[in-house]
């Protein structure tokens, strides 16, 4: 099957009480298949490993002669995708989860528990977990012709017969045109939404979704400069500097209240599963949760909810907001781990590695791309475009430079990214273009000073608070800001070169 051109648009479904008691069962049958599809797979790729063929496999030198042996090894041991397949029929045929799935969707949920377990054999994650009553919310098709389908605008699986919800308005007409293309198959969604179960169909659509009028695409190159906590792109003809994400507040305090309340309760409820010096016994098994308890956590993740559909949607923005400067986008190569060790709080708030795939699908649907720079052989937020490469700590949020060049430091080595070119930064070029873009940056330095609230402003921008209500002139203040993360991640950065910038305060 060749690989086309695909895109998801989402619908909410009309259900009564008795469609979502059907509809639970089914997804319930689906979980217990993946279960065990995934123990299965699990045993074979373990008996694998411990054949006398794979241990010799691993010893041959890489090239074709080894990915034949392991090829071999896994035709040996059935950890195949299509007899897996078959595992997952048959087990559906003796038990009581044949009667509530069809062919096509028992096939999908031996694909997905083989995918999770191969990606576990290559190494790409960690051991798949089996999925607990509640944690499996998704079931797809594999094709339009039956299981899960769409017919005249409605679903239609085994019996139900749903109708969706329909945007009426479609102010930008991107239903019409999801609804005007192929279907491929169809994906259902379980969401707990405001403690509710909703039910939502992902049509899986042929071809490319449809472009806003409001969102232009630019197809110029774009620097990009991604922190923590802030975003610098710099075109042709255009700039900005913003912190994204900046409406997703997490409440940390009530969030710590609420898990030290659960924690208590839990305690209570439960003293047997509890050792004398307060750790939990290593054989408790069994829980009892209170009435409030449960309350309490649908509480939580109802919050928590929330937070994640801002942050996709400010994502989205930003991306859009990215792409209407430039659809070629050059950013360095960020390690997303050393973020997460030393930004830990500022990346749970606003995912920075989200932002990067979401915008390399919309690039890619805009024609263009993401290219990735390599930090350690550029060093853009070092370099200067005289050729002098000076270390700056990470409390120094502007670059001056002896040549006279001046400006705000993400600003800056977004500007450089621009003019890199598989790994090397095209000096000359960046040299002979500064002129013209340097007013580009001093306007996208005083937009924000003339534009934010004085007291939000992230210390990562370079402007103390009183001087951010007037514009700074030339962004030529060097403006030292004490940072306890800086210290951390300056070693950091020393140690391995990783891009370890922007702190966040
Ligand atoms: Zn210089």
């Amino acid at each position: 099957m060749n690989k086309t051109d695909t895109f998801i648009h989402g619908l909410p479904l009309k259900t009564t009480p008795s469609d979502g008691a059907i509809l639970d069962v089914r997804l319930d049958a689906a979980r217990n298949l993946y279960n065990a599809c995934l123990r299965e797979s699990l045993r074979r790729l373990d008996l694998m490993r411990e054949s006398k063929l794979y241990k010799s496999a691993r010893e041959l030198p890489k090239g074709k002669a080894r990915n034949e042996a392991f090829n071999a090894c896994r035709n040996n041991h059935d950890f195949l995708e299509y007899s897996l397949h078959s595992f997952a029929t048959k087990t559906c045929k003796t038990c009581w989860i044949g009667d509530h799935l069809d062919a096509f969707t028992i096939q999908k949920v031996a694909t997905r528990a083989f995918g999770a377990v191969e990606q576990y054999a290559y190494g790409v994650r960690g051991r798949p977990r089996f999925k607990r009553k509640g944690w499996f919310s998704s079931v797809e098709g594999k094709s339009n012709a039956s299981g899960i389908r769409w017919r005249d605008g409605r679903v239609l699986w085994n019996g139900l017969n749903l109708e969706p919800l329909f945007d009426l308005k479609d102010k930008y007409g991107v239903e019409a045109h999801s609804l005007s293309c192929r279907v491929k198959y169809l994906r259902l969604v379980k969401r707990i939404i405001k403690e509710e179960d909703s039910w939502f169909v992902q049509l899986v659509l042929d071809g490319l979704p449809i472009q806003k009028e409001k969102n232009t695409i630019s197809m110029n190159t774009c620097g990009l400069d991604i922190g923590p906590s802030t975003v610098a792109a710099v075109g042709e003809n255009d700039a900005f500097l913003s912190q994204f994400c900046d409406e997703v507040v997490q409440p940390w305090k009530e969030i710590r209240c609420e898990q030290r309340a659960q924690d208590r309760s839990r305690r209570v409820t439960n003293p047997d599963n509890y050792n004398d010096n307060g750790t939990v016994k290593k054989d408790s098994r069994k829980w009892h949760r209170s009435n409030r308890y449960k309350k309490r956590q649908k509480r939580i993740a109802e919050c928590q909810r929330t937070l994640a559909a801002t942050r996709k949607k400010q994502h989205g923005e930003m991306c859009n907001r990215i792409l209407s400067i430039g659809n070629i986008i050059k950013t360095e190569k960020l390690s997303y781990k050393s973020f997460q060790k030393n930004h830990g709080r500022s990346v749970t708030v606003r995912a920075p590695g989200m932002l990067v795939t979401q915008l390399i699908r919309k690039a890619a649907n805009a024609g263009g791309r993401v290219e990735d720079i390599n930090t350690r052989k550029t060093k853009l937020s070092q370099t200067c475009i005289c050729g002098t490469v000076v270390k700056k700590p990470l409390k120094q949020r502007h670059h001056g430079c002896s040549c006279g060049v001046k400006s705000q430091r993400d600003l800056f080595s977004a500007y450089l990214a621009k003019h890199c070119t598989d790994n090397t930064l095209d000096i000359h070029q960046a040299k002979s273009a500064w002129s013209a873009a340097e007013p580009l940056l001093r306007r996208a330095m005083s937009r924000i000073t003339e534009t934010a609230n004085c007291g939000r402003l992230p210390a990562s921008f370079g402007i103390s608070r009183r001087q951010s209500c007037s514009p700074v002139e030339n962004g030529s203040i060097f403006i030292e800001v004490a940072d306890v993360v800086a210290c951390r991640g300056e070693s950091r950065e020393e140690m391995h070169g990783l891009a370890v910038r922007t702190p966040w305060l």
